[in-house]
């Protein structure tokens, strides 16, 4: 375990963090609490040991802050294991009390502290199992579970922020809405099986484009979804007028290329995509005008004859 005593006599932290260490924890001191409380933030341990009296915080004291801290965090509770002179059933109450799970005297006996390490040692191991498993979930919430791209719950959340990032800056934004052209005919013909490969083809053509366009700094932090059905959208904020054209035509020229067997598509021969786009000089007041002239766009390059761009 990654343990924090918290001591300020320097030989009982000495003292504690040699007995930890032989039985095998790894330690780090803090000299008061305040100290504590900004370690504890910077590098949350699995436990930690805190004395009560010290200079500049005292342990109550830097126990309501950690637990504080601790709310506003996605991980629940570290256990906090208060050291005392002795130990007394008053100790143990105004430790609990005061949001400790337990207390050990400095002398505590070797077979007690290791006993003590051992059951702490299982609720982290339990706490961190927890926390890969809420991770796992937390993705899983975000993501399309056909394409791997961000799902429509996670693309609203994300989209808001930006536009509201995009307002306090005065900065530029613009969508693009995807859509898959004759989608339903390739279904009819290849069977929906064939069809979702062709849409995990090519969610991976749109999230390639956008990283690429990120990574080569045209964009900044373009981002793409699922919006739905046979349907994407791709997020550019602050992005300028000619990263705005390049990224459209990009992304009807990826799925193009990637050549996937479409006979039904018109002249095509090839699955393609329609898009519509829509940008805003500077963000400012609803984001949902900006959704509709994209829809309208997107709506007028399928009657233009679809896998084109339709973005002013
Ligand atoms: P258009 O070029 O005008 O967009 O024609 P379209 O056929 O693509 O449009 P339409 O909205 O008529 O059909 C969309 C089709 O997309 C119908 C639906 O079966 C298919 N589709 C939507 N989601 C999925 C999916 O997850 N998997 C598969 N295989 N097909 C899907
Ligand atoms: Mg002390
Ligand atoms: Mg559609
Ligand atoms: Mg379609």
């Amino acid at each position: 375990m990654k343990i924090l005593i918290v001591e300020d006599t320097r030989a009982v932290a000495a003292v504690m963090a040699a007995r930890l260490s032989a039985l095998g924890h790894e330690t780090s001191l803090a000299e008061n609490g305040r100290v504590a409380v900004d370690r504890f933030r910077e590098d949350p341990p699995d436990l930690v040991l805190m004395d009560i009296e010290m200079p500049v915080m005292n342990g109550f004291e830097a126990t309501n802050r950690i637990r504080a801290h601790e709310a506003t965090q996605s991980w629940a509770w570290t256990p906090i294991i208060f050291l005392t002179a002795s130990d007394t059933a008053e100790n143990l109450v105004t430790a609990i009390e005061a949001g400790g799970d337990d207390f050990m005297s400095k002398a505590v006996p070797e077979a007690v502290l290791q006993a003590k390490m051992k059951a702490m040692a299982r609720i982290a191991d339990i706490r961190q199992r927890l926390a890969v498993a809420n991770r796992k979930l937390e993705e899983q919430a975000n993501r399309d579970g056909l394409t791997g791209l961000a799902n429509r719950r996670y693309m609203d959340l994300m989209v808001d922020l930006r536009w509201a990032d995009a307002q306090r800056r005065k900065a530029p934004f613009a969508l693009l809405m995807l859509d898959v052209d004759n989608f339903k005919k390739y279904n009819d013909r290849h069977g929906h099986q064939c069809g979702d490969d062709c849409l995990r083809a090519i969610a991976g053509a749109i999230a390639a484009t956008v990283e690429t366009s990120n990574a080569e700094g045209v964009t900044g932090d373009a981002f793409a979804a699922r919006y739905g059905g046979e349907e994407f959208c791709v997020v550019l904020p602050q992005a300028s007028a000619p990263a705005y054209e390049f990224v459209a035509a990009a992304l009807v020229d990826a799925v193009r290329r990637l050549g996937i067997d479409h006979p039904d598509n018109a002249e095509w021969g090839v699955a393609t995509v329609s898009v519509g786009g829509a940008r805003a000089v500077v963000a400012d007041g609803d984001l949902a005008p900006l959704f509709l002239t994209a829809d309208e766009r997107l709506y007028a390059a399928k009657h233009d004859g679809r896998n084109r761009a339709r973005i002013d």
